[in-house]
This record gives C-alpha cells, sequence and structure tokens, in this order.
C-alpha cells in the first residue's frame, strides 16, 4: 500500500536538510518512506492514496523519551512538593495493592491517545507498578501501546535495595520501627530482575515489529551495584535501552557523595555501564567531568524541562551537554509531575526555560536544537537511529502532517519557530505510525477515545480513593523527608550548572543548617 504526499512542505529532520524546510513529493510505501523527490515528479500508480500537500507540513513524529504511565491516573492531584516528598504520594511505600490490569490497560491507552494526538509516533514509558511488577501488568501495557499503533520501548523498572537505604540520612533520621516497617516488605533480587527481564524480553521484545522492552534500574542509588552491572550485560546481549535516572534532584547529588564519595555518574562510569546505550533521566545536577564522561561513553540525556520545574528539581546544563557532544533527547516524565504527556509542550519548555539562566542569548537553545532533541535526539536515545526521527528513505513513516491554515502558523514566518513556540498540536491533521494512519483529523484511528476516558471516569474514583488511602498511611514519612530535603539542599556543592539554577540554590539562606 502506497501513499503520496503531492507537492507539501517538508522538515525533514534529516542530515541533508536538518530543520530547513523545502517543498517536496514523500512516498510511503508500506511501512517505510520510499522517497523523497522534487515536488510532481513522483508518478502516481493505480491504488496510491494520495493527499495534497497545499498548506500542509510534513515532520517526523515527535519522541517522548521519558515517561511513567502510572502516573496518568494522578494528572491534576498534586502541587508544590520537591521530588522527594512527592514520591511519598505518587508513589507511595507503604498501604497500596496492585492496580486491576484493566485499569493498568485504560491508563496506558490514555497516554497512547494523547501522545498520538499531540503528533507523538514514540514513547518510552519506564514502566514502573506499585507495589511492584508482574509480567502481566506489564503485557497489558503492551497490549494497549500495541493496540493504539504507536511506537513504544516499555520498561521493567526496578528497585532493589530497601526504600530508606536510597536516601541520604533516612536511617538516621526515621524512628526505627518505621524503618523496620519498610524492611518488612523486602524488594526483588538481583537475580528475580534477571529472570524477569529474560522472559519479558521473550514475551514483548519487538513485538508487532514496533515494541521494545527495555532494561530500567530506577537509579544508581536504589540499585545494587551487581544489578546495574548484570543489567547493563543483559541490554548489551539484547541491544536494548539502558534507562536510568540519574541527578534529577539535589538529594540525589549530596546522594553520591554521601554514598559513594563519587558523583553519581562518576560511580556508574566506574562501574562501567555507560555506553551509547544508557539513557539518564534528568542529569540536572551534573559536574563538568561527569560531562565528559557521559560524551565519552556516547550516552544520552532525556531532559525533561516541564517535570523539572513542577518538582522544584533544577535546570539541566543543556548547552554544556550539547556543546561536548552528549546526545540529548526530551521526555515529559509522568502524569502526576508534568500532568500532560504533549511534547508540544515540552518542546516550548524546553526552548525557553534556557533562556531565562544566562543573558548570553547566545548560548540560549535554538529552535531546531530543541526540534533535533524532539526527533533524531530520541531517536538514538531509543536505539531506533536508523529506524525514526526523521525523514528520508528507508526509514519508518513515523510522520506529522500539519493544516497551515490555522492560527498557529498565521501569517507564516519561519516555520520551526512556529513549531516550537505556537503550535500546540491543533493543527495536526494526520500522525502516521509505520506508515499507517493513526489519527485522522484529530481523532485517534485504532482506539475510541470517549470510551476510554468513559470507562476511566467509572473506575478511577474507586482506585483514587484507595490511593488517597494509601497517601495517609504514607504521611507518616513526610516530616522526616522534608527535613532530609532541607539538608541536602544547604549543602554546597562543587558543581558548575547552568547560572540561574545554581545561583537560586546556593543563595537560599534559609535551606542552610
Ligand atoms: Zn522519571
Amino acid at each position: 500500500m502506497r501513499t503520496l504526499l503531492r507537492d507539501i512542505t517538508v522538515i525533514a529532520m534529516d542530515d541533508e536538510h536538518g530543520s530547513e524546510p523545502f517543498t517536496a513529493d514523500v512516498l510511503i510505501d508500506g511501512d517505510r518512506i520510499a522517497e523523497l523527490a522534487a515536488p510532481g515528479t513522483v508518478a502516481r500508480l493505480p491504488g496510491d492514496t494520495v493527499i495534497a500537500g497545499r498548506d500542509r507540513l510534513v515532520t517526523p513524529g515527535l519522541i517522548n523519551a521519558h515517561l511513567h504511565s502510572w502516573e496518568a491516573l494522578f494528572r491534576g492531584r498534586y502541587d508544590n512538593l520537591p521530588l522527594e516528598l512527592w514520591m511519598l504520594l505518587s508513589y507511595p511505600i507503604l498501604g497500596l495493592n496492585p492496580l486491576p490490569e484493566r485499569l493498568i490497560h485504560l491508563r496506558t491507552l490514555m497516554v497512547a491517545i494523547e501522545s498520538l494526538k499531540n503528533g507523538v509516533t514514540c514513547v518510552l514509558d519506564d514502566v514502573i507498578e506499585s507495589p511492584g511488577q508482574s509480567l502481566e501488568a506489564l503485557g497489558t501495557v503492551f497490549d494497549a501501546y500495541e493496540q493504539a499503533g504507536i511506537r513504544a520501548n516499555c520498561s521493567g523498572n526496578i528497585v532493589n535495595r530497601d526504600f530508606t537505604d536510597t536516601i541520604p540520612f533516612a536511617n538516621e533520621l526515621l524512628p526505627p520501627e518505621l524503618v523496620a516497617r519498610v524492611r518488612a516488605d523486602p524488594p526483588p533480587s538481583t537475580e528475580e530482575y534477571l529472570e524477569f527481564s529474560r522472559e519479558a524480553l521473550r514475551r514483548f521484545d519487538h513485538r508487532a515489529g514496533r515494541l521494545r522492552y527495555v532494561i530500567a534500574p530506577s537509579g544508581p542509588q536504589r540499585c545494587t551495584e551487581d544489578l546495574l552491572v548484570a543489567a547493563n550485560e543483559l541490554s548489551l546481549e539484547h541491544d536494548t535501552t539502558y534507562h536510568i535516572h540519574v541527578l534529577e534532584t539535589k538529594v540525589q547529588a549530596v546522594t553520591g557523595q554521601e554514598f559513594y564519595g563519587d558523583t553519581l555518574v562518576g560511580y556508574l562510569d566506574g562501574l562501567g555501564v555507560l555506553s551509547e546505550r544508557s539513557t539518564l533521566a534528568h542529569g540536572i545536577w551534573l559536574t563538568d567531568s561527569d560531562i565528559e564522561a557521559l560524551a565519552r561513553a556516547g550516552a544520552s540525556i532525556a531532559h525533561n524541562p516541564i517535570s523539572n520545574q513542577k518538582l522544584g528539581a533544577g535546570i539541566a546544563p543543556l548547552r554544556k551537554l550539547l556543546d561536548a557532544g552528549v546526545n540529548v533527547a526530551l521526555g515529559s516524565d509522568g502524569g502526576s509531575s508534568s500532568d500532560s504527556a504533549r511534547m508540544f509542550d515540552v518542546i516550548k519548555a524546553a526552548a525557553l526555560l534556557h533562556k531565562i539562566t544566562t543573558p548570553d542569548y547566545e548560548q540560549w537553545p535554538s529552535a531546531t536544537e530543541v526540534l533535533w532533541a524532539a526527533t533524531r535526539g530520541g531517536a538514538r536515545s531509543m536505539r531506533l537511529a536508523g529506524e525514526t526521527g526523521a525523514l528520508a528513505p528507508g526509514l519508518k513513516a513515523d510522520l506529522v502532517i500539519f493544516d497551515l491554515r490555522t492560527i498557529n502558523f498565521t501569517p507564516r514566518n519561519d516555520l520551526r519557530n512556529h513549531l516550537v513556540y505556537s503550535e500546540n498540536g491543533s493543527s495536526i491533521e494526520q500522525v502516521m505510525v509505520d506508515g499507517r494512519v493513526v489519527v485522522r483529523d484529530g481523532v485517534c484511528t485504532l482506539v475510541t477515545e470517549a470510551a476510554v476516558l468513559a470507562e476511566l471516569r467509572e473506575l478511577a474514583p474507586e482506585f483514587l480513593s484507595r490511593h488517597g488511602r494509601a497517601e495517609e498511611i504514607n504521611r507518616v514519612f513526610a516530616p522526616y523527608f522534608a527535613e532530609i530535603h532541607r539538608r541536602c539542599c544547604a549543602v554546597a556543592l562543587p558543581i558548575n550548572l547552568s547560572g540561574g539554577a545554581e545561583a537560586a540554590w546556593l543563595a537560599d539562606e534559609r535551606l542552610r543548617a
């Protein structure tokens, strides 16, 4: 089956054109792009679907390099909490029961629908289930992404150290009986995680030709050394992504010093687990030598500017990362810390946030750099560089067609600026994944949004009231975590952050011990 986009404006993000718009015929044959040719030159064959390209723009689909579908049910629930206190509520440690599989399915479909309608053709879902992940629950997530028609990399996320051992000063500050309650339910062992992952790879990896299983130790401080190393070997064996949260908050920066006498990146580097397969979510509290190590290893950073602002986590050193040659991707993070999976919001935030970190406007990210991160950078971070992220012959036909007659594109100035600063997804006419139309006229074609939302409206309240009870149980930790947060924020660190972030954090005398 062939589709011909005739005489259409293209932003290809390929090596030849970058973000420079041009006009072309784009031929899609089956699941791949067959040809980009001069306008009007591709011969139409009987049976071809032809889309008139007048007043239309085609771009590669956006790639969301870091999200957690678990959080989709907490959209709009929290405000004004730093990560360590917010996690107590979004990922309660005590008193939580597994989510019914139907709710997992619906929640994941909602993430897929929101993503597709916003021009996202590929996601990395770091799938966390509390209180623990099962193969059945993970299978439900894969089922939902398969059904919605999106490309997805889904993890087995693992924490295999006792919770209070993952946060500095926790064992010292928490009452012993509370530590004992946490320890009463031990986390999975390294061997159990490896066995889980091997089975997940067998069951889910490469499903439908576009779904992959991802190895995801939750964070260096949340896993044992042997797990971090063995998980990396497994990711090498299967050429799958090694996805890990690193240096999202100042507490985590202090964690490196307290636990390992090193930065968390230095620690991972020392274990030999940084490579072109590793994607570090966040990477905010990085030293210059951390950045050099990431560049040397060919690792990626998944930058989440909205989530980082919502949780007051800090500002990633984007310019330094780009200058050092570190691959940068963009992510929304979970629906609790960012309240949506809309990548157009993330793109705009990424382009704006760094402009307030320095008056040196030559350092500010350009629209092209941000679009690159949202497409090519994301693809590379997921081991999909030769498959998606650009429009070029041989690549998968993962693309978005915009109607340029909308307010967002009127009058037509620089289309790249329109995409980054003005478009919000409402100009999207069609989205294709693997050459298949998954959004037409702004509506998902393979899932019925209204039915998914109606069922969620029916099922979610009971879950949320149970979750509310778990929140109450876990509020017992809050005063101690507030103290940990305060104590860590008062520590002076030898870190060269993007100007504004450093000044704000280090100058806050109220946080000093
Ligand atoms: Zn995350």
